[in-house]
């Protein structure tokens, strides 16, 4: 399912004192099978953005087309729905949206209420909970008894349940310590692997560097810039989009300012910053 924003402009509290434009004629396509990062700015629109994914916002100007779903101004959407099922979003910190007895019966929840029997939404819901490692031991546990990060993870086993064709994580590494982000990280990359279009919000650019095919800078509610992880942080003008370097990008560049040739565009994470320092030292 292909995305496209066409002029979307969005306003909170229209004719309020409150008035405020989140989006400001942003036009951008994601490809089918793509894994694509928002990036930008604590208030630069990104949470704005997704909720226009599965029509929980709708634009105030423009479109949002997503295959055959095409959302606007004051239309309503009647198979809103079935967009629903195929856009499954996981918001910042959804640990706190567990609200069921058992982690099973939460897991269950969204698999049931889009019309799976008892039966089916168990297998999806113990399927969901297997990818992001949560062992049947904690099927019939409260999900209040469970760790910070666990909880997350069954958050997010509930929205894997409804096996949709595009996923969106807004900062689902928040919070989470080094460990905790490579497995979560891992667990999206195998399912963007099977063919699921992931969509990730994140303010870690060594995450955005490692996984992301195409990143989507937002400033101020407008698109500074579309581009690969590689052409963003090597662009010139970096340091006006007022983003991070990734940690081993820094180093990347410090060994090069040494005399070290690495070539920058195989730096992904550690592990090829290291193929690029053994294969430099084997040069010489
Ligand atoms: P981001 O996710 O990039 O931090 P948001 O999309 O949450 O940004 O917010 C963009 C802007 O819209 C911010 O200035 C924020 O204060 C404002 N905003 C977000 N949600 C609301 C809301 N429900 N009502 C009014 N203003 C909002
Ligand atoms: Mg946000």
């Amino acid at each position: 399912m292909p995305i496209r924003f066409e002029k979307v402009s969005y306003t909170y509290g229209k004719k309020t004192p409150f008035e405020y434009q989140a989006l400001k004629d942003i036009n951008l396509e994601i490809l089918e099978g793509s894994f694509t990062a928002i990036v930008g700015h604590t208030g630069s629109g990104k949470s704005t953005l997704i909720q226009h994914l599965n029509g929980l916002l709708l634009p105030e100007e423009g479109r949002v087309v997503i295959a055959d779903f095409v959302l606007e101004a004051k239309k309503t959407i009647k198979n809103i729905k079935a967009l629903r099922k195929q856009v499954g979003i996981v918001f910042q910190f959804p640990e706190y949206q567990l609200f069921e007895s058992t982690v099973l019966k939460d897991v269950m929840f969204a698999p049931k209420n889009f019309g799976a029997t008892e039966e089916e939404a168990k297998a999806k819901a113990q399927k969901a909970l297997e990818l992001v490692k949560i062992p049947p031991s904690y099927y019939e546990k409260s999900p209040f008894a469970l760790s910070g990060g666990e909880r997350r993870r069954v958050a997010i086993a509930g929205i894997l349940a409804m096996e949709p064709k595009i996923l969106v994580l807004d900062e689902p590494t928040a919070g989470l310590d080094p460990k905790g982000i490579d497995e979560m990280m891992h667990l999206f990359k195998e399912i963007h692997d099977k063919g699921t279009t992931v969509i990730l919000v994140s303010h870690d650019m060594d995450v955005v560097l490692e996984y992301a095919e195409k990143v989507i800078v937002l400033q101020d509610g407008k698109v500074l810039k579309i581009a690969s992880p590689t052409e963003l942080f090597q662009d010139e003008n970096f340091e006006s989009y007022s983003l991070e370097m990734p940690i081993v990008y820094q180093f990347a560049v410090a060994l090069i300012k040494k005399g070290i040739a690495i070539d920058l565009t195989k730096v992904k994470n550690p592990e090829t910053l290291a193929k690029e320092i053994v294969k430099a030292r084997d040069v010489k």
